[in-house]
């Protein structure tokens, strides 16, 4: 594009736009879940019996039988028509990160030469979607190229447009998961069996745990014409190239600023789409970078929290688009301010409270809140890299470790409190500790917690992984990541945890040993174990990293080699005794990473590569040759002495202009061969290996002569919307 083309564009940004605020009369309870089958539909359009049917399935999993579908398929076609839908789909997530549908009109043959609508049970409950150019790591082999879908009952049907979306499980046809929620709904499994058993020996009367997420999803705006002129956002969702703007989040001005106009808007409208197809969102603000903004709904169960998200995603980039924006969701689309996250808040409840909330009001409650903070502690100790390798990404790399995000060591911050109280316990002799339910109990008195605790205000926004009250906030998630990949693991390490602690306790149980005191006894034996885990100072600091590594803790930094962590031993012997992925499935998923890796960083230097020799090189040279002109003119009516001193400054921009142009070209020549030499080789780990050594860091270093370029040459000629062009406009 030319540079006018820029002027155009960015002068039509900053135009004065009409801002279109929807107008809603009805309050949200009003709307709420308009397009959701949930029970209250359910109820109305399915007979009674039918009814109970899908309440077992939902709330104990029991199978649902041909016969019961065909049942409730109908009852959910007579709501869909209502509200004039005429297509049905499978609505999944494969490995590619986002969602995946196939549409299939209500059309079937009338046997009269007409036609008539039909929804039928067996097309509610499966699909074979042909999926062979889904990423499956060598699971399907193409001449088994069948992959089938399955209804996931325990998510609800829902509404789109004039489609009927159905949320399903998608496996290969000899049964291995090709999604993320075929492993997350084992992983949920594993970790209520497991926590069940737990909380047993607190509360006899416990007969279930779910997992609860609370996801906050950050996000930036650009206006739409602006996307348009860099093909690097286009094509890559981040700018490869711009130099920082003299202002940008140095004021700390755009954090819970006022919400500009233009945004506002997009948000209501984006809102009220939400909350009709259930997604309680509730949150709303400016985040830290300018143009950057924050949507967090309430925490609902892990798997329906992040189909809503996986939703939600999709909603806000076509959302954004109505009001001329679009919504960047890679973790860094501009260097030098913050990137996006998507912090998981995580908790395990009961059907009677959550599992993890201080204080407790009896000294059993004080010891549950103990022993499932030590377990999760235990859990994300012993597979801190995993955690690590579960949120890591060709993108997520960029913000991780940088003075703004979780730094790419996992560590857990509990806070001043909890972090007194664990020690107290640790020191502490066994007499004085173990006799809570007595009379005596003075001494488990030490977990008495105090109420602040529940207000835990003493927030270390350094740590990955922090305690904040009642839960653990999760903050090394990337912003467009399923988060499915990071609570599999978290859930699945969970699980393990627990088991592990149960058998432990049991077995001092076994020897006569007073359940309390055996409880008391593994908590502290635990403590110990995971202390290494256990960090309350500055994430982003160099000792830490050192400190780190002197604790065993996993300080890999290299996003390919993070995700071999999928196959280090104790990841499979963990996935496999949970039931919840089995080795060749761990294998397939991490030859998928390595290689969505590899392509996203190819993709990135092929387009930089462009950029640089069709729209960088030709604009510095056509401006460095104005200024050749100029030094000649300058020398045909000056003398040579005083020609020198007038040229002087053009001269040193010349050279200035050579020296980076010739650095770019050079480099760029590098560039193509290290994808060369790396694309030539077979093993998908050593490939993603070269790209992540040989290739990445040349953007960088071309890149930075890019962006002095920017400073130097003449801004008329500049062809890329600037950052301080993008960032600013509302
Ligand atoms: P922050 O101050 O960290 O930005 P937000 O208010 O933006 O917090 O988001 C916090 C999220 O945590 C919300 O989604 C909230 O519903 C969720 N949350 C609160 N309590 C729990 C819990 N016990 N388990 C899981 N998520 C929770
Ligand atoms: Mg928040």
């Amino acid at each position: 594009m030319s540079s006018t083309l820029r002027f155009q564009v960015v002068g039509e940004a900053f135009k004065k736009k009409p801002v279109i605020v929807p107008n809603r009369e009805n309050r949200p309870s009003e709307f709420f879940a308009k397009y959701v089958f949930n029970r209250s539909k359910m109820m109305k359009y399915l007979s009674k019996e039918v009814f109970e049917k899908m309440c077992d399935v939902m709330d104990n999993g029991t199978k649902l039988d041909l016969a019961t579908a065909d049942k409730v398929a109908e009852g959910m076609k007579r709501w869909a028509m209502e509200l004039g839908v005429t297509h049905c789909t499978h609505w999944f997530q494969p490995l590619t990160e986002g969602t995946a549908e196939k549409h299939d009109g209500f059309v079937e043959h009338d046997g009269k030469g007409g036609m008539v609508e039909e929804f039928t049970g067996k097309a509610l409950v499966q699909q074979e979607p042909d999926a062979s150019s889904f990423p499956s790591g060598g699971i399907r082999s193409t001449f088994e190229a069948r992959g089938y879908s399955a209804w996931d009952p325990s998510s609800p049907v829902f509404v789109i447009g004039d489609t009927l979306m159905i949320p399903t499980v998608f496996i290969s046809y000899t049964g291995e998961a090709l999604d993320y929620k075929a492993p997350l709904k084992k992983s949920l499994m594993a970790v209520d069996k497991a926590a069940t058993a737990v909380a047993k020996y607190f509360y006899g009367d416990v007969t279930k745990v779910i997992s609860n997420l609370g996801w906050e999803q950050e996000y930036f705006l650009v206006d739409e014409g602006m996307y348009a002129a860099r093909p690097d956002l286009l094509m890559t969702g981040r700018t490869l190239m711009g130099h920082d703007s003299a202002k940008n989040q140095q004021m700390d001005d755009h954090y819970f600023g006022s919400i500009p106009l233009r945004v506002s808007a997009f948000m209501k409208d984006l809102e009220i789409e939400a909350l009709e197809l259930g997604i309680p969102c509730k949150t709303r603000h400016n985040e830290v970078a300018p143009n950057q903004f924050e949507l967090a709904p309430i925490f609902e169960e892990t798997n329906l929290a992040i189909d809503h998200n996986m939703l939600i995603m999709g909603i806000m980039k076509r959302i954004a688009r109505k009001h001329g924006f679009r919504c960047l969701l890679h973790e860094k689309p501009f260097a030098g301010v913050n990137g996006s996250g998507k912090h998981c808040n995580w908790s395990l409840a009961t059907n009677t409270g959550i599992l993890l909330h201080a204080p407790g009001k009896t000294p059993i409650d004080n010891l549950r809140f103990i022993t499932f903070i030590v377990e999760t502690l235990m859990a994300v100790y012993r597979h801190n890299g995993l955690l690590k390798g579960s949120i890591i990404s060709a993108t997520n790399a960029h913000r991780l470790g940088a003075n703004e995000a979780p730094p790419a060591i996992i560590s857990s911050f509990l806070g001043k409190q909890l972090s007194d109280l664990l020690t107290q316990l640790e020191e502490s002799d066994d007499d004085q500790l173990f006799n809570i339910s007595g009379k005596k109990s003075v001494k488990l008195d030490i977990p008495q917690i105090p109420e602040l605790l529940l207000d835990n205000t003493d927030r270390n926004r350094t740590s990955p992984f922090a305690f904040t009250g009642n839960r653990f906030e999760f903050r090394a998630v990337g912003s467009q990541a399923n988060c499915a990949a990071a609570m599999i693991v978290l859930n699945t390490a969970m699980a393990e945890a627990l088991t592990n602690f149960k058998e432990r306790v049991d077995a001092l149980i076994a020897q006569g040993i007073d359940k309390t005191k055996a409880i008391v006894s593994i908590v502290r034996e635990d403590i110990k174990t995971c202390k290494p885990i256990h960090f309350e100072g500055n994430g982003y600091s160099d000792e830490w990293k050192q400190e780190a590594e002197r604790r065993g803790l996993d300080v890999e930094t290299s996003a390919p080699r993070m995700f071999m962590q999928y196959l280090a031993p104790s990841s499979i012997e963990m996935f496999q005794k949970m039931g919840v992925l089995n080795e060749a499935e761990l294998e397939a998923r991490t030859e998928i990473k390595l290689e969505t890796y590899t392509k996203k960083v190819q993709i990135e230097a092929r387009i930089f590569g462009d950029l640089c020799l069709n729209h960088i090189i030709p604009v510095a040279t056509r401006y460095q040759s104005q200024l050749i002109d100029n030094v000649h003119k300058v020398g045909e009516i000056f003398s040579a002495e005083e020609a020198h001193i007038v040229n002087a400054n053009n001269l040193k921009l010349i050279r200035q202009i050579s020296e980076h142009s010739s650095f770019i070209t050079e480099n760029v020549e590098r560039l193509i061969d290290a994808r060369r030499v790396a694309n030539r080789i077979e093993n998908v780990l050593e490939k993603a290996n070269a790209y992540h050594d040989n290739v990445a860091p040349l953007l960088e270093s071309i890149r930075y002569h890019v962006d002095k370029l920017e400073l130097i040459v003449d801004d008329e000629l500049w062809p890329l919307p600037k950052y301080r062009e993008m960032l600013f406009v509302r």
